[in-house]
């Protein structure tokens, strides 16, 4: 089974570190068009960097996802540059290592925005293309925090159960539009974003040891190893799949 993404053109968020680089990389290495976007503004850098060559199907739009401007920049890019966008993928998005009482009203607005809220801007600029556009298709980074309370995800699992759900309603929603919307709820995975919720928690390796133990595999998730069911789900093998959450999580939500 081959996975070909030619001609595919994908806005891939958050995708200057972690899952969201692997997804980059994969799709471009299978033949899609990416635009990518992140905060950092050394993403076009790093991109180069890491991926050389591959980087000439690729664009770059530095931005914060919890602002409308960053979602508008990102689908001019992406009709300016390949005249057509077919796969959204809503995967920045932030941690919060404090009991809920603890977090600041900042914190919890913040959470919300990048997590949350940046699907529903996406949308705003998104759907209306794909409708016009005869569909398309929509993917959200959630988690198995969309399902479980876990020690020391707070906010974190509340944004990410509204990830889900916003992920099924829309699913309903557009389905008559042929636009299908999954998510991809991953284990606990090594990137950035979970070690720097690790030094937050105050022992590093007593908090990566302790969620090791939680996935049934024994162990947590490389990047690429949820990135590949992006590619999938990106893919013309996964045509019949809307409103799914994908749990990529090494047996943790089958206890
Ligand atoms: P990461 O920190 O390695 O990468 C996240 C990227 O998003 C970074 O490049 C960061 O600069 C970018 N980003 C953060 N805020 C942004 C904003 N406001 N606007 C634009 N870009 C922004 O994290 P990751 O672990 O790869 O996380 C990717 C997604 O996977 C997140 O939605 C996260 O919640 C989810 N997730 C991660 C894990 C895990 O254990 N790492 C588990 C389940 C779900």
């Amino acid at each position: 089974m081959n996975v070909d993404l030619t001609d595919k053109v994908m806005v891939v968020t958050g995708a200057d570190s972690g899952i969201g680089a692997d997804i980059v990389k994969l799709a471009l290495e299978s033949g899609a068009k990416v635009v990518a976007v992140d905060i950092n503004p050394n993403l076009a850098a790093s991109a180069h960097g890491r991926l050389g060559d591959l980087t000439r199907n690729a664009r770059f739009v530095v931005g914060d996802v919890a602002t409308e401007e960053t979602h508008a920049q990102y689908a001019r890019e992406a009709f300016e540059s390949f005249g057509r966008l077919d796969v959204m993928v809503n995967n920045a998005g932030i941690g919060s290592t404090r009991r809920i009482h603890e977090a600041p009203p900042e914190e919890f607005d913040r959470l919300i925005n990048v997590n949350l809220k940046s699907l529903y801007w996406s949308a705003r600029f998104v759907v209306p293309f794909m409708k016009k556009h005869g569909g398309g298709l929509i993917l959200n980074t959630a988690s198995i925090s969309s399902v479980a309370g876990i020690p020391l995800q707070g906010i974190y699992a509340a944004t990410k159960g509204a990830v889900a759900q916003l992920t099924r309603q829309m699913a309903i929603e557009y389905a008559p539009d042929n636009i299908r919307v999954n998510a991809v709820c991953p284990g606990t995975v090594d990137t950035p974003l979970l070690r720097k919720a690790a030094a937050e928690a105050g022992d590093p390796d007593a908090f990566l040891k302790m969620l090791a133990d939680m996935h049934p595999i024994g162990r947590i998730a490389g990047p690429e190893e949820i990135a590949a069911m992006f590619i999938f789900l990106s893919s013309d093998w996964a045509t019949f799949m809307t409103g799914a959450s994908v749990f990529v999580d090494g047996g943790f939500t089958a206890q």
